[in-house]
C-alpha cells in the first residue's frame, strides 16, 4: 500500500477552505477504507501568503483532523510556485501526489481513478477537462485560446489541463531538479516523460469565493508559459524582419523607378509612415527580447522561489 499526500495551494481561500477540508478527507477515508492507501495519508494545504483568514483554518483543521497537514509561506509567491512548495514537501514522505485547487472546480471524484492507474503502472496522471460549460464564456475562450496558442508556439502542453494531477515519487524527484524560477509547470511535467495516463471530468463552479485569477494574473501566466518554454517568438520577428526588407527593396524599386519616370514624389506622407512603422517594428522586437534577457537576468540570480515559515506535520497521530 502507498502513502498518498493530497496537495492544495489556498491565495485567500477563507470561504471554500473547511468544505474543502471536509471533502478531501471524505476522498481520504474512502481510499483507506478500500485498501488503496495507507493510514497515514493527508491533504497539504498551502497557504500562498493569504491575507485573510485561510492560515488560522488550517491551523484549526490541522489540530481537530489527523489527515490535515499545512504548510505556511512567508509571502504570496503565486499558484505555481505554491504548488511547488507543497509538492517538494510531500516528495520525501508520500509515494503519490496529488495536487488539486482549493476551490474543488476539479472533480474529487476521479482521484479514486488516478490512484488506478498509478496502480496500473502510471507515473504521471493528468486530469482533463472534457466539459467546460460552467465556466464564463471569457474564462473558457481565454483558456482554450491559451492552449491553442501554447501548442503553435511548440510548448507541449496536455489540451484542457491545469493543475489537478497525479505525480508518484520518481516524477516528483525529477520535477525537484528543474531548477527555474519562471515556473510553469505545466509544460515542465510533460518534459518529465514516465508513463502517463489520463482521466476525464467536467469541470464545476467555483464552490464559494472569487477566481483568484486576475485578467493580469492570467496574461502574466501564458506570458510566461511561451517565453519559459520557446523560441519561437524570436523567431517570428526574425521573419517579420526579412519580409519588410523584402518590402522595403520593392518601394525603393518603385521609388527609383518614379524618380526616372519623371513624377514628382511628395514623399513625405510615406516617409512618415516608414518612420511610424519602423518605430513600432523595432520597439515590439526590442520588448520580445528583452522578455528573454529579463528572463535570464532572474534566472542568473538563482534565488529561493519561496521561503517556508512553518510545516505542521501531523505525524504525531
Ligand atoms: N492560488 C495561489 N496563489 C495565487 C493565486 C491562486 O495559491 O497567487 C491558488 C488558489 O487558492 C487556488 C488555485 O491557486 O487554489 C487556483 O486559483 P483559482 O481557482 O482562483 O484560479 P482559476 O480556477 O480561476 O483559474
Ligand atoms: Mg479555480
Amino acid at each position: 500500500m502507498k502513502r498518498l499526500m493530497i496537495v492544495v495551494p489556498c491565495y485567500n481561500e477563507e470561504e471554500v477552505l473547511c468544505d474543502t477540508a471536509k471533502q478531501l478527507t471524505g476522498v481520504i477515508e474512502n481510499l483507506i477504507r478500500k485498501g488503496k492507501i495507507t493510514q497515514n495519508s493527508g491533504i497539504l494545504f498551502v497557504n500562498d501568503g493569504s491575507r485573510d483568514k485561510t492560515w488560522e483554518l488550517i491551523t484549526e483543521a490541522n489540530k481537530t483532523n489527523k489527515y490535515v497537514y499545512g504548510l505556511n509561506l512567508a509571502a504570496n509567491v503565486g499558484h505555481q510556485n505554491a504548488l511547488l512548495a507543497g509538492l517538494n514537501t510531500v516528495k520525501d514522505i508520500c509515494d503519490i501526489a496529488i495536487s488539486i485547487d482549493a476551490d474543488l472546480q476539479d472533480d474529487i471524484n476521479v482521484i479514486e481513478q488516478m490512484v488506478d492507474k498509478y496502480y496500473e503502472g502510471a507515473e504521471i496522471v493528468y486530469g482533463v477537462r472534457n466539459d467546460r460549460k460552467n465556466d464564463s464564456f471569457f474564462k473558457r475562450f481565454t483558456a482554450q485560446s491559451f492552449y491553442k496558442f501554447m501548442s503553435l508556439m511548440g510548448v507541449d502542453t496536455v489540451y484542457n489541463h491545469a493543475d489537478f494531477r497525479l505525480m508518484s515519487k520518481p516524477a516528483l524527484k525529477e520535477l525537484s531538479n528543474y531548477s527555474e524560477r519562471n515556473l510553469f509547470l505545466r509544460g515542465i511535467v510533460p518534459q518529465i516523460g514516465y508513463k502517463t495516463d489520463f482521466v476525464y471530468y467536467a469541470r464545476k463552479p467555483r464552490t464559494a469565493g472569487k477566481s483568484k485569477y486576475s485578467l493580469k494574473k492570467m496574461l502574466s501566466f501564458a506570458l510566461d508559459g511561451i517565453t519559459s518554454f520557446s523560441i519561437k517568438p524570436i523567431k517570428l520577428v526574425a521573419a517579420l524582419g526579412a519580409v519588410i526588407i523584402l518590402c522595403t527593396v520593392i518601394a525603393f524599386i518603385y521609388t527609383l523607378i518614379s524618380y526616372f519616370a519623371g513624377h514628382t514624389v511628395a514623399g513625405w506622407s510615406s516617409l512618415m509612415i516608414s518612420i511610424w512603422f519602423l518605430g513600432g517594428v523595432q520597439l515590439f522586437s526590442i520588448g520580445i527580447v528583452g522578455q528573454y534577457v529579463g528572463k535570464t537576468y532572474i534566472e542568473t540570480k538563482q534565488r529561493p522561489r519561496y521561503n517556508i515559515k512553518e510545516f505542521l506535520n501531523n505525524e504525531k497521530h
